[in-house]
């Protein structure tokens, strides 16, 4: 999922895909993007079983590219990002639109709750414990996030990309949500390179998703914002790579006893999110 999703330019145009976008001039128009890092983003994404290219015109030749399941179901986590950047990065240039909830016609930010009772649901209220299939060594990509070809950073979601962008940022943090807070905590579970542990806890520093005192890092409340994007990305990555012996990680929701799944809802209405029902405001 960090391998595939850890690129800032695949998850911008991944969100105009689900938010209509079809043909390349679509893409081209709705985002600062060169024709090289986007023909080679359509490519990998296509490649990858996340979007589909057909053919619509034979002469001259002309595709489209169209959300799969695979896709579509990627929305509870770009809605938790976009959410989350609106919500705790100011410096947005130009500010980050709102999304409205068709069904009630509101500006919307999305709540997180667990399927099995419908309560709204939290880091402080949901377990999480190694599946089957689980361990940081398995989790953790070999290889840092690739700087694909030509890629200038959009720049639109840099904090989010602090975290799904390095293999480390996104395991520090789901660490730090399990509990751990001291350096050779992080170093040791992770097996981690020092460097690059002291790398990624100065930028959370930095960026407010991380607070250091008495040598323990803690997560800020903008850090337990990324809660719902974490989650929603964990449950995604679990549905479309499955390990034959089951799942990397097993969640429980404290209050109700249950396995937790997460769902979103809106937080105008109250009624459950679907991903067609997201717009841009
Ligand atoms: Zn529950
Ligand atoms: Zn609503």
């Amino acid at each position: 999922m960090l391998g595939l999703l850890g690129d800032e330019w695949t998850l911008l145009v991944l969100q105009q895909a689900l938010l209509g976008a079809t043909r390349y001039g679509d893409f081209r128009s709705g985002l600062p993007i060169s024709d090289a890092v986007l023909t080679n983003r359509l490519r990998t994404l296509t490649a990858e079983g996340l979007l589909e290219r057909r053919v619509y015109q034979k002469n001259p030749p002309r595709a489209e590219y169209l959300t799969t399941p695979r896709s579509r179901s990627l929305w509870p986590m770009l809605v938790s990002i976009w959410a989350w950047e609106r919500r705790w990065v100011s410096d947005h240039v130009p500010a980050l639109p709102a999304m409205r909830h068709t069904a009630c016609d509101a500006e919307f930010a999305p709540q997180v709750i667990c399927r099995a009772c419908g309560e709204p649901a939290s880091d402080k209220d949901v377990v999480a414990q190694w599946g089957p299939s689980g361990t940081w060594a398995r989790s953790i990509p070999a290889v840092t996030t690739r700087r694909r070809s030509g890629s200038a950073e959009a720049g639109m979601f840099p904090q989010t990309m602090s975290v799904l962008g390095n293999r480390w940022g996104f395991a520090i943090l789901v660490a730090a949500f399990v509990g751990f807070s001291r350096f050779t905590d992080f170093q040791t579970q992770l097996a981690a390179p020092p460097g690059s542990v002291a790398d990624r806890l100065s930028i959370f520093v930095a960026n407010g998703v991380l607070v250091a005192a008495d040598n323990r890092y803690r997560l800020t409340e903008k850090g337990r914002g990324l809660f719902a994007v974490i989650i929603t990305a964990l449950q995604w990555a679990q549905r479309w790579f499955e390990a034959p012996e089951g799942p990397a990680v097993e969640l429980a929701h404290t209050a109700c006893g249950r396995r937790f799944t997460a769902g979103l809802t809106c937080d105008q209405c109250g009624g459950r999110l679907r991903g067609s029902q997201v717009a841009r405001s």
